[in-house]
């Protein structure tokens, strides 16, 4: 099958930047969430974007009305029912994700391919819920969408081939450099990158260093863009502690506990740049 239309749910942080690149690739996007406010302020962050990029001289203004005439938006599910591929990126919520999957499923035509764009809900129990298991895998962009070159294509326990194959050919087709893994708590991702930053908020809590000094190693020493702490500030330190958390459920091992430290900062509401203040101090803009 030929993929021409791309369904994008969620028009937040993600769902955005996910319906411009597939924009951008040429593909017809359809981009839904719950109220017109949600979707008419994600089709604005794609516009800015495509504002700036003509600013920059990165594109013209004929490229900037091509790739936006491609993209419309709704609050309806029902808009997606002839989707070729649905890409998922609401809540982190496993509940409310399987909701939408299975309404999904009785909507949509049945050679479309659902994917998801969670962080750390197994592929294969959200695939569960659907009568199309073979269809469905997990297309984890990065933060921010347009920028980051990785999308780890994630493959269910019942994932096919053929789904893997068209997945990755369509993140090709993105622009973006698919890596293939398999299934399993944070998928590669996040066990990597969170036990780090869980392990530089240990490292705080007990003294060893300040927040400049422990990120500074990890940028000169390392060669990292940006130190753990910092990184931990602009992800979220709610998300943080909530992909720690599925880590530590997942694996059964206390390697993977979320530091005090990180669980009181996230209680008193210093969740990072989002709240003004994380690890480092931020003043709004
Ligand atoms: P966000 O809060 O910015 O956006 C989520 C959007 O989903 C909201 O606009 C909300 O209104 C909408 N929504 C909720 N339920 C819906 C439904 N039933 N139908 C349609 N829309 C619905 O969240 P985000 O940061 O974009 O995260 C989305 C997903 O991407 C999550 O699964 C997250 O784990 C994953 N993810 C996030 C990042 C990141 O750095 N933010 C990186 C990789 C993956």
């Amino acid at each position: 099958m030929k993929i021409k239309k791309i369904g994008v749910i969620g028009a937040g942080q993600m769902g955005h930047g996910i319906a411009l690149v597939s924009a951008q690739a040429g593909y017809t996007v359809i981009l839904r969430d719950i109220s017109d406010e949600y979707v008419e302020n994600g089709l604005y962050r794609i516009e800015k974007f495509l504002a700036k990029s003509v600013e920059k001289g990165k594109m013209n203004e004929e490229d900037k009305k091509k790739i936006t005439s491609r993209i419309s938006g709704t609050t309806k599910l029902e808009d997606l029912k002839d989707a070729d591929v649905i890409i998922e990126a609401i809540f982190e919520n496993i509940k409310v994700k399987k909701d939408l999957f299975k309404e999904l499923d009785d909507i949509c035509k049945k050679e479309t391919y659902f994917a998801s764009n969670t962080s750390t809900i197994p592929i294969t129990d959200l695939a569960s819920v659907t009568n199309r298991p073979d269809r469905f895998i997990g297309m984890h962009f990065m933060n921010p969408v347009p920028l980051m070159a990785l999308v780890e294509v994630i493959r269910g326990l019942r994932t096919s081939d053929e789904t893997a194959e068209i997945i990755i050919r369509l993140s090709e087709q993105m622009g973006k450099t698919p890596v293939e893994v398999n299934d399993g708590p944070g998928f590669v991702s996040n066990r990597l990158l969170m036990p780090m930053i869980n392990e530089a908020v240990f490292c705080l809590q007990n003294g060893i260093a300040k927040a400049e000094n422990i990120d500074s190693v990890m940028k000169l020493g390392m060669n990292h863009p940006m130190g753990p702490l910092a990184l931990a500030d602009l992800i979220g330190l709610d998300v943080v502690l909530n992909i720690m958390t599925v880590l530590y459920e997942g694996f059964n091992d206390s390697k993977y506990r979320p530091a005090p430290l990180l669980k009181k900062m996230v209680q008193a509401g210093m969740l990072g740049i989002k709240t003004g203040k994380g690890f480092y101090a931020y003043s709004k803009k």
